[in-house]
Parts: C-alpha cells; sequence; structure tokens
C-alpha cells in the first residue's frame, strides 16, 4: 500500500533539520540586523537553512516577514501539527466504523469535514 500524505510528511519531518527554526533577523526589528537567514539549533554546518530575500524584485519587507515566521513557525509547530492530524483522522475512521449505515455519509461533522479537506488538498501539493 502506498502512503498516505500523513506518512509522507512524517518522513520528510524526519529529514529535515531537526531542531528550533529561528526567525530571520529583519523580521526582528530589535535584533538590529537586516539579514534573512534562517538557522536551526539542529544543524550540522555553520551555514543558514534558507535565506528569505525583500525588496525590489522580491517581496515587500513586511510580506517577508510574515514568510520568515511563518516558515519557522509552522516548522516548528510539525510534529504537534502532524499528531494532531493523525488523532483527528483516527478518531474520523473510528466514527465511519461505529456509524450506522442509513446515517449520512461520510460524516460531515467539523471535524470529519476538516480532516477530509486536509487529506484532499495533501494529496494535491504533494503529487
Ligand atoms: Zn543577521
Ligand atoms: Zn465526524
Amino acid at each position: 500500500m502506498s502512503q498516505t500524505p500523513l506518512q509522507t510528511l512524517r518522513a520528510l519531518e524526519a529529514a529535515a533539520t531537526q531542531g528550533r527554526w529561528t526567525v530571520p533577523h529583519f523580521a526582528r526589528p530589535k535584533v538590529g540586523c537586516e539579514c534573512g537567514y534562517i538557522f536551526a539549533d539542529g544543524q550540522d554546518g555553520m551555514g543558514s537553512i534558507c535565506d528569505i530575500h525583500f525588496g525590489d524584485e522580491d517581496e515587500p519587507k513586511e510580506t517577508a516577514a510574515a514568510n520568515g515566521k511563518l516558515i519557522a513557525a509552522m516548522r516548528n509547530l510539525a510534529p504537534e501539527l502532524l499528531d494532531l492530524w493523525k488523532a483527528a483522522e483516527e478518531a474520523r475512521l473510528e466514527g465511519e466504523r461505529v456509524r450506522l449505515p442509513n446515517l449520512e455519509s461520510p460524516c460531515v461533522c467539523p471535524t470529519c469535514k476538516a480532516v477530509l479537506a486536509l487529506n484532499a488538498k495533501a494529496q494535491e501539493v504533494m503529487a
């Protein structure tokens, strides 16, 4: 059986640089540095994981700052978000298992709808 998107993401998360990823300096005005580097405390090399650009031909600084913050936050929350996805998917499958056959199928409760949408979108964007 092929991997589910959740399993694929788990493998990617495990293979990616571990540790907490930082928000680029330019997105943290108190730091007083305009560099766009994202680092992680679990990285092997001295270099950065990526460099967020802004200005001229790139995104406006405000948007670029949001991009850097989003990348760091989503990466740092990835393990817990994947756990939440797994728990919701298991609850959905258990619900389907015990459902009476005459009820609407699939379940349209907010949790099941959200998990189904997540599975479908993940399949699309990770194809
Ligand atoms: Zn810097
Ligand atoms: Zn449901």
